[in-house]
């Protein structure tokens, strides 16, 4: 039996209070969201440019679907995904949820929504109130929206051993768990309100290699259990290709390529990702040896003073007059989106 199933009647009850039937369509809506960050003061006192962290993303995503948003450090993958469950506010664009735009929605209009939106951080450690038990952690969403302390409880119970926990250590505290562990420990939390999407922000990055296996194949399985869909942001191409069903790549702040998963790993069309893909280490030795690896020229350029045309052209191996005046647009190319003005090989 789910722990949805389980649900006590009176919290389940409180949980619904103010939601109307769901419309169809995409569960998640993204429209030229934007981010833009003041720029820093220096010594002087004179604050330097604004830093435009992510630039126009847009994408859908299905219920039960796993979208990875892949990319390397400072691109906006973590600001995009901080935006999604709004732990940030957008400067600009768009967020529908289930048919809803959350995107200007005060603290207190959002709390319906809030349950069904969570979210997994990458250090499972510091991401943890040190203070508090197990109990308290998961609970504390539940708590928020109105469950009494013994029903929250009996359902963080739940929820431990769900997660592969052992419910009798509800009453410890994080510092008693191993790093695998305590992850599981905010998996739990992030399904203490039965969520329809879960923001996971480097989930397995601060993991040993053994470790990120058993939580990737927990999180899978929770997927499937429990209809849940992903927003898996990661720089491990590898672990993105085990998880995802569509994938994004994103550069200085803008989504380069995103399609299917098999076609964008077997036939990456965007320079940048048939760069990132050539990093990955491959399974078979020979293989590995014969392959060619693109290595890129140079730091990705500060998002405060972004290239013209093609943010990518001072490191691209494929860059043209056009790509230093023109921003290329994300357009159809072999079966999926990719903003590039000469995609393919
Ligand atoms: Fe490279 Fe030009 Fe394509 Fe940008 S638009 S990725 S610079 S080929």
């Amino acid at each position: 039996m789910t722990v949805e199933a389980r649900r006590p009647d009176t919290a389940a009850r409180a949980e619904g209070a103010g939601t109307a039937p769901a419309p169809s369509g995409p569960l998640l809506s993204v429209r030229d969201l934007t981010m833009t960050f003041p720029g820093r003061r220096s010594a002087s006192g004179r604050r330097g440019a604004p830093v435009r962290a992510v630039d126009g993303v847009s994408f859908d995503l299905a219920a039960g679907e796993t979208l990875g948003l892949v990319g390397e450090s400072g691109c906006g993958k973590s600001t995009t995904g901080r935006m999604l469950v709004r732990l940030l506010e957008p400067t600009s664009g768009s967020i529908t949820f289930d048919g809803r735009d959350i995107t200007r929605l005060s603290q207190r209009g959002l709390r319906p929504h809030r349950r069904h939106l969570q979210m997994v951080f990458q250090d499972p450690h510091s991401s943890l109130n040190p203070r508090q038990t197990v109990a308290r952690i998961i609970s504390d969403p539940l708590l928020v929206q109105g469950w009494s302390a013994s029903d929250a409880r009996r359902r963080a119970a739940e929820l431990m051993d769900l997660v592969g926990l052992i419910p009798e250590h509800i009453d410890r505290y994080p510092h008693e768990f191993s790093g695998g562990q305590a992850q599981r420990i905010g998996i739990a939390r992030s399904l203490a309100t039965s969520p329809r999407l879960i923001v996971a922000d480097e989930p397995v990055s601060a993991l040993d290699v053994s470790v990120q296996a058993q939580i990737v194949n927990l999180m899978e399985r929770l997927r499937r259990e429990l209809d849940l869909a992903y927003v898996f942001i990661a720089h491990d191409l590898s672990v993105v290709k085990r998880v995802s069903d569509r994938v994004a790549v994103m550069y200085l702040g803008r989504i380069v390529e995103i399609g299917e998963k098999r076609a964008l790993y077997e036939s990456p069309q965007h320079p940048y990702t048939r760069a990132l893909l050539s990093a990955v280490p491959l399974p078979d030795p020979a293989a590995e040896r014969r392959r060619e690896r693109i290595v890129l020229l140079g730091d990705p350029p500060s998002p405060a003073a972004p290239p013209p045309g093609c943010t990518f052209h001072p490191r691209c191996p494929k860059a043209q007059d056009v790509c230093r005046t023109d921003r290329p647009l994300l357009r159809i190319a072999a079966s999926r989106e990719v903003a590039c003005h000469f995609p393919g090989d």
